[in-house]
């Protein structure tokens, strides 16, 4: 029986996979990914060991750090584990119509959504060069996950490894496109700390505006976030770990403890995500 659904899990493919966890620290690429096993067919084992299904993607920020990425591998590992993996797509904003293009690739390959992250990718997201981007999504109907917040990339380091978190703000980033595009289904990644109330006030107020609580241990998510998700935003926020930044074990041992009312805990788990992505429940998971 499926249990959970972790929307936010992160792979690496094409030439990430060659280097070594170093070198893509110092890349500005990623954090140390070696601390749990990440090679997807573990990860594969894991959900599949917790029951659950995980919403993966890489992320393309080629432009910045000269580093490729292979969306066709993402769907090749959803093909290979087509009841644990659903497959999102990235593509670096700043390759212009090649981005346009591969979205349409991403939509073919059978990739359910696209991830984008402002600080790695370094782009303004409300910056009409990107808009055709987001038009190919809706036309496409594939919803879209914005990074927002700060990252855990490059934090600590002299100059954050060149990342700016400006762009990683709900306000007036996100806000912006929500409503330009009423029909484009945007999940805002991670309690978006510092920003998290505003983010809390767009979910409230843009119909098509989720969000997802990964990247954080629960234990420290900012009361106000753990109130909405109880309350008012609790059909529009999903489980998510950001693995392997955070493990789903450790993930829902702190969930567990949180003060979420028990009609709530399934739909943030689980029928939220299965409602966004279109994936039907056997009956006996439905209540
Ligand atoms: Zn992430």
């Amino acid at each position: 029986m499926l249990l959970a659904i972790d929307m936010h899990a992160h792979i690496h493919t094409g030439e990430k996979v060659k280097r070594s966890s170093d070198q893509l620290v110092k890349d500005g690429v990623s954090y140390h990914m070696e601390k749990h096993g990440h090679h997807p067919d573990e990860m594969a084992q894991m959900y599949q060991r917790l029951q659950m299904m995980a919403v993966i993607f890489d992320v393309d920020h080629e432009t910045r750090t000269g580093v490729k990425i292979s969306n066709a591998e993402t769907a090749g590992w959803m093909q290979k584990y087509p009841k644990t993996f659903i497959g999102f797509g990235s593509v670096d904003p700043w390759k212009g119509n090649a981005a346009v293009d591969e979205v349409k690739r991403c939509a073919d390959m059978g990739l359910r959504g696209m991830k984008f992250q402002q600080a790695t990718q370094a782009f303004n997201p409300t910056n009409s060069r990107f808009f055709p981007i987001y038009e190919a999504c809706v036309r496409l109907k594939l919803p879209v996950i914005f990074h927002t917040g700060t990252t855990a990339i490059g934090a600590g380091t002299p100059g954050g490894r060149g990342l700016v978190l400006e762009y990683c703000r709900p306000i007036p980033y996100i806000d912006e496109i929500a409503a330009r595009y009423p029909e484009l289904r945007i999940i805002m990644a991670h309690p978006a700390w510092p920003w998290h109330d505003d983010q809390l006030a767009v979910v409230r107020h843009k119909g098509n505006v989720y969000m997802d609580l990964s990247g954080w241990a629960p234990k420290y998510f900012p009361p106000s976030v753990v109130q909405n998700a109880n309350t008012l935003i609790q059909d529009k926020v999903f489980f998510g770990s950001d693995f392997p930044v955070i493990t789903p074990e450790r993930w829902l041992n702190e969930f567990a403890a949180l003060p979420i009312k028990d009609t709530v805990r399934p739909k943030i788990l689980l029928h939220n995500a299965a409602k966004f992505l279109g994936i039907e429940l056997p009956s006996a998971a439905t209540a």
